[in-house]
């Protein structure tokens, strides 16, 4: 059976930092079908579930626990002092995925749009030069407007292809900076850099001396 002791006093399991709580204010047991009890252990101000003073009650995740009038109880933090963030890990994994996915559909779809750009003009004076011959018998004007294409075309595809190819890391910048905020470790918010989520995995826990949050339940 689980039990975490709460209270002010630095031999309880979940130290609370202040003045209004007790130096032993409270316990909260595991019982053995996996719900929670909470039990007041005769604080001085008292604890409360969803704003009624209880001495001994069942509380779930959503129950709003004070202990005193001003401390707010978080049930996730308590059960949270054996470091045990698998959950949180876990949920990473689609992040990775959907990172990598992200980046390659906008790594493959520039690639195309740049040839497109930087062929298409090649392909111009062709059919510039025929239209050219068959309206044009002759005309110096005319010549020399087609001649001015063909030399002129590919020097713009290589300039819009060069332009749509600066595209991507601007892109690809975007949605790293997105992926710093969220591919970090639950506990301590450290970024897991470029990392793939199976080599982290491998790894169990945080490397942070100061961390160590579990990634990985044993
Ligand atoms: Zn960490």
């Amino acid at each position: 059976m689980m039990v975490v002791t709460i209270g002010k006093a630095s031999d309880n399991d979940f130290v609370v930092d202040d003045p209004h709580v007790s130096r032993h204010h409270a316990r909260l047991i595991g019982e053995e079908d996996g719900c929670l009890l909470l039990e007041d252990l005769n604080s001085t101000n008292g604890t409360f579930v969803n704003g009624v003073q209880i001495m001994k009650k069942r509380v779930f995740k959503n129950d709003v626990i004070y202990l005193g009038d001003h401390y707010v109880l978080s049930l996730s933090e308590v059960l949270k002092r054996d470091n045990d963030y698998s959950e949180e890990f876990t949920a990473l994994k689609k992040i990775y995925d959907d990172y990598i996915q992200e980046k390659i559909k906008i790594q493959s779809s520039n690639q195309f749009k740049t040839r497109l750009l930087q062929s298409l003009p090649f392909a111009l004076p062709g059919i510039v030069g025929v239209v050219m011959g068959f309206l044009g018998k002759g005309s110096p004007t005319l010549f020399g407007i087609s001649l001015f294409i063909a030399v002129c075309a590919p020097t713009i595809g290589i300039y819009l292809g060069a332009k749509q190819a600066a595209k991507v890391p601007r892109q690809l910048q975007k949605i790293a900076n997105q992926f710093k905020i969220d591919y970090v470790c639950p506990k301590c918010g450290t970024f897991l850099g470029e990392i793939p989520w199976e080599s982290l995995k491998n790894r169990k826990e945080c490397p942070r001396p100061s961390c160590k949050a579990k990634w990985v339940r044993e």
